[in-house]
């Protein structure tokens, strides 16, 4: 390719003479005048002289390049000095010339497009130049270890959905015989962690079967049609190698429902997920090959990618439970050096929330904190330190005045208070005022049991103990701050779920007066269009005031009510600045505690902050 652009573009060069001098047109005129030169030959740019008399080894010929603008003077010059003129004709320059660099770019783009569809690669964009320079192919993702089903903890009811195809897998003849038609795709559906992809794995491994792995952005190419090329050189060879399974992660990515945008991008999305359907519906039941995605965004999909006989089989992987989590938590300690105090039931009740990849990140971290101190094995202590990172950031070494710092303390003993004497609330487990993440200060409470359904009774007690911070702020020191912020996000947003959600205020009544709901799997907020009047949308947000406003009043009077013993808890976290439960009790009820007041020492291995 190199020789033949060198071939081309050299032909196209001006080529010089050896036996030429280049002179300034004014010198060439002078020397015409002189009566210097005996022949001139006229160019389209240029005039060139044959010299009368040249020095001995000079050029006999000169040159100069003839002005822009033709001179009218030169021609009746010539003919006055005798000089003899040869004209040349223009020299025809072929069209193909000009187009010539335009069509070697456009070939070598077909080229490098063949290319990479040919071979079938992954990565996105430029990975995929890079990968075409590799030259890897289209195979079968090599399983380090082979994942089985055993790997994946809880999500029982998954495993048992996807557990019926590993007899398809295993012996797809004896399936094939009787005309049974086994789904081909099946989606994956689960908050971020969950274990989708763990599963695909585990179902190759039981299976032992090719995994064909990919994801949906790695199909998004530069140029529109390679991803869709991708598509069918990867179900190729997977049909080859049948019974197989292709996984494509982040069917979001590329199965986003079309015709929502303009541009080449678009066009490159939209034609790999056209590809992805052609290849669905190509299966025939001769064809052992499961084709498992996973997302978290099922309600953007394309809805033609969910019809019968493409995905139509919907497996859902929700947050673990308490028992699934002490299952994930006995799968990811296998070869970690555990304390013999550890309590993994412990660990499991104080990390509600946490996904199987948050647990084994957890331990992970539990372990770097007990290498850092050169300990030989993880303990309680390592572990619960863990949890607070992973859930709360890392410890921040900020600069507090103590004014700030006095501030902060009557702050978090307002949210202990509250929650101490609330009944029905959850018990407190710790304090805190050293700063983390985004927080500076933290009450942190646990769970005894998942609560699946919250009582009335219970959400307006954690209005109460959210504005409790604030309340003590201005009950103890005349004014507040923007400490509350976070809080009174909080706490607005409980409010109006009790009220536009859960028909909680007595004058409004069971409604649905929505103006946004709960992703199903990532916990954001998605806006839906009000479908109600002005006056109840005021109407609801006089009720949320009102609710807000009596639990702050709420809580104002709990901590007047228990004053002294709140001072007391000021003092002691402002000095101690983490008080476990111990503590806090010995400060708010020391009669029921009846132990020292301040021992913070013996510290439970995790617990969970609200
Ligand atoms: P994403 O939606 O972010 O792609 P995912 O649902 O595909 O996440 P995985 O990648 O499968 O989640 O999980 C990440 C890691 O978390 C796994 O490799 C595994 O180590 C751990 N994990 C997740 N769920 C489980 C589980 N149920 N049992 C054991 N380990 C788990």
């Amino acid at each position: 390719m190199l020789v033949l652009f060198y071939v081309l573009f050299a032909s196209q060069m001006p080529t010089g003479a050896p036996d030429t001098r280049s002179v300034p047109y004014s010198e060439m005129k002078v020397l015409i005048r002189a009566g210097e030169i005996t022949n001139a030959t006229l160019e389209e740019t240029a005039i060139v002289g044959t010299l009368r008399s040249p020095e001995p080894d000079a050029p006999g010929l000169v040159r100069a390049v003839t002005p822009q603008q033709p001179d009218p003077t030169l021609l009746p010059l010539l003919e006055e000095m005798d000089v003899t003129i040869t004209a040349e004709a223009p020299t025809q320059v072929s069209p193909l010339y000009s187009f010539l660099p335009w069509l070697l770019l456009i070939a070598f783009y077909v080229w490098l497009t063949r290319r990479m569809m040919n071979r079938g690669m992954g990565g996105g964009s430029l990975s995929g130049l890079g990968n075409l320079l590799s030259g890897r192919g289209s195979k079968p993702t090599e399983q380090a270890q082979r994942t089985t089903f055993a790997d994946v903890a809880g999500q029982d009811e998954a495993k048992r959905e996807v557990s019926e195809l590993v007899e398809f897998l295993r012996d797809p003849d004896r399936f094939q015989k009787v005309g049974a038609t086994v789904p081909h795709g099946v989606l994956l559906m689960g908050p971020p962690g969950t274990g989708k992809t763990l599963l695909a794995r585990a179902l190759a491994g039981e299976a032992d079967v090719p995994f064909f792995s990919t994801s949906g952005s790695e199909f998004i190419e530069v140029f529109v049609g390679v991803g869709a090329g991708r598509v069918r050189k990867m179900f190729e060879e997977a049909r080859k190698q049948a019974p197989s399974i292709i996984f494509i992660d982040e069917l979001d990515s590329i199965g986003r429902t079309r015709g929502t945008g303009l541009g080449g991008g678009h066009d490159e999305r939209e034609q790999t997920l056209n590809q992805i359907l052609a290849e669905l519906d190509g299966f025939s039941g001769k064809h052992a090959v499961v084709v498992l995605a996973a997302t978290n965004r099922p309600d953007v999909l394309d809805p033609a990618l969910l019809r019968p006989g493409r995905f139509d089989r919907h497996v859902t992987l929700s947050l673990p439970d308490k028992r699934a989590r002490r299952a994930i938590l006995d799968v990811h300690v296998r070869n970690l050096p555990l304390h013999a105090n550890v309590d993994l039931d412990r660990v499991a009740a104080g990390t509600p929330g946490f996904s199987g990849a948050d647990l084994k990140n957890l331990l992970n971290e539990a372990a770097i904190t007990a290498a850092r101190r050169s300990g030989s094995d993880i303990t309680p202590v390592d572990l619960d330190e863990a949890r607070d990172k992973v859930m709360m950031g890392t410890v921040r070494t900020l600069a507090i005045m103590p004014e700030e710092k006095h501030r902060l303390a009557v702050h978090e003993a307002g949210h202990t208070a509250a929650a101490f004497y609330s009944p029905g609330a959850d018990p407190l487990y710790k304090v805190t005022i050293i700063p983390r993440g985004r927080s500076l200060g933290g009450t942190h409470m646990l769970q005894e049991n998942e609560r699946h359904t919250l009582p009335e009774t219970y959400l307006e007690t954690q209005l109460t103990t959210l504005l409790a911070g604030r309340a003590a702020e201005k009950l103890l020191l005349g004014s507040v701050s923007s400490g509350a912020d976070d809080d009174i996000r909080r706490a607005t947003t409980l409010a109006r779920s009790m009220v536009a959600r859960w028909g909680m205020d007595p004058d409004i009544g069971p409604v649905d007066l929505r103006e946004s709901e709960d992703h199903p799997f990532l916990g954001q907020q998605i806006a839906r269009p009000r479908t109600f009047s002005d006056e109840t949308a005021a109407r609801v947000d006089q009720a949320v005031i009102a609710l807000l406003n009596s639990a702050e009043a709420q809580a104002t009077q709990l901590i007047e009510d228990h004053r002294s013993e709140v001072l007391t808890l000021v003092d002691l976290l402002e000095h101690e600045e983490t008080l476990d439960r111990e503590a806090i009790t010995g400060c708010l009820d020391p009669e029921k505690a009846g132990t020292t007041i301040g021992s913070h020492t013996d510290i439970p291995s995790v617990a969970a902050p609200e």
